[in-house]
């Protein structure tokens, strides 16, 4: 089967402010080069719906140094941090599920200082309009988990940079761990009041729909899903994992990758931005490597 994408779903707003806001700044994460393929495509997609916040994406030693140059055409600043391993002072918790390390890199967000506000999304995210007003959320900001939505999914949230909070965050991991094994399991215990404190930091479902929901809740997505603000591919399947035939311009199906119309249409959209704006910059690259 193959599928095209959706129809641009967001409405005509009131648009984005025209000044740009300096000390504000939406943040990803990408530990390696194949996750960096995520992290541009949700860039691209926060320029193209003209965001006035800065790009930022937290990156480790081992992004190759191409990448790097591709990644600061998207983004306003690249910064690299070292992965959360067992040398920090997780080192105890981190013992007991050694793949902790790469998500715990999350907790590197709340050190940009710079910045007096932020909202970090996962490198496969992928927002469909422009979501600036996610600025006027206080921290701690999410929105529910689908899988159980007394937990925050932490894949979208709105945060305050803190060294404070940071260094909370590190000893909270080192005495308690994670019960999920990710950093989703440590917020949502260091935020342990976001279920019943504030409703005010419950971030509509629309603002981290998971694509996989869609498929759980037919009916709850053919009466809301048009309003959808940002597309969540959480799971083990990314969008990189798919096929796409660049001349029809449709997600390939096959055996080991399934989905539901909408998920499909989704993927479409997110290859139809990776392939008319990351592709290029890619092959750029490619070219001049082989010329050196
Ligand atoms: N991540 C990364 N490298 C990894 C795994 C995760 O950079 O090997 C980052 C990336 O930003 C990713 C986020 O951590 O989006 C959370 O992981 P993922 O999205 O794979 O988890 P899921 O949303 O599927 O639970
Ligand atoms: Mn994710």
């Amino acid at each position: 089967a193959e599928v095209g994408a959706r129809p641009e779903p967001c409405p005509a707003g009131p648009g984005p402010t025209r000044m740009s806001v300096t000390d504000q700044a939406f943040v990803t994460l990408a530990t390696d080069d194949v996750y960096c393929q995520g992290a541009l495509v949700l860039g691209q997609s926060l320029r193209n719906h003209k965001t006035s916040r800065k790009l930022t994406v937290l990156i480790t030693p081992e992004i190759s140094s191409g990448m790097r140059s591709v990644l600061r055409s998207v983004f306003d600043e690249v910064i690299q941090v070292d992965v959360l391993d067992s040398a920090d002072s997780v080192h105890l918790a981190l013992m007991q599920r050694p793949e902790l390390g790469v998500t715990f890199t999350k907790l590197r967000c709340w050190t940009l200082t710079q910045f007096s506000k932020c909202v970090f999304m996962d490198a496969d995210t992928l927002v469909l309009c422009n979501v600036d007003e996610l600025f006027d959320r206080e921290e701690f900001s999410a929105a529910p988990d689908s899988g159980w939505p007394d937990c925050f999914n932490s894949g979208v949230f709105v945060f305050r940079p803190s060294l404070k909070t940071y260094n909370l965050l590190l000893q909270f991991a080192a005495e308690h761990g994670s019960f999920d094994g990710g950093d989703q399991g440590l917020l949502n215990s260091f935020f342990s009041n976001w279920a019943t404190a504030d409703i005010g930091k419950h971030l509509p479902f629309l603002y981290n729909l998971s694509s996989s929901a869609v498929y759980t809740y037919v009916p709850a997505f053919n009466h809301f899903g048009r309003d959808a603000k940002v597309v969540h591919f959480l799971g083990a399947t990314k969008p990189w994992n798919y096929k796409y035939n660049l001349q029809t311009k449709r997600v390939m199906q096959d055996d080991t990758t399934s989905g539901s119309f909408h998920q499909l249409s989704f993927l479409a959209l997110w290859w139809n931005i990776y392939s008319a704006s990351i592709l290029p910059l890619l092959e750029k690259l490619q070219k001049m490597e082989e010329s050196e």
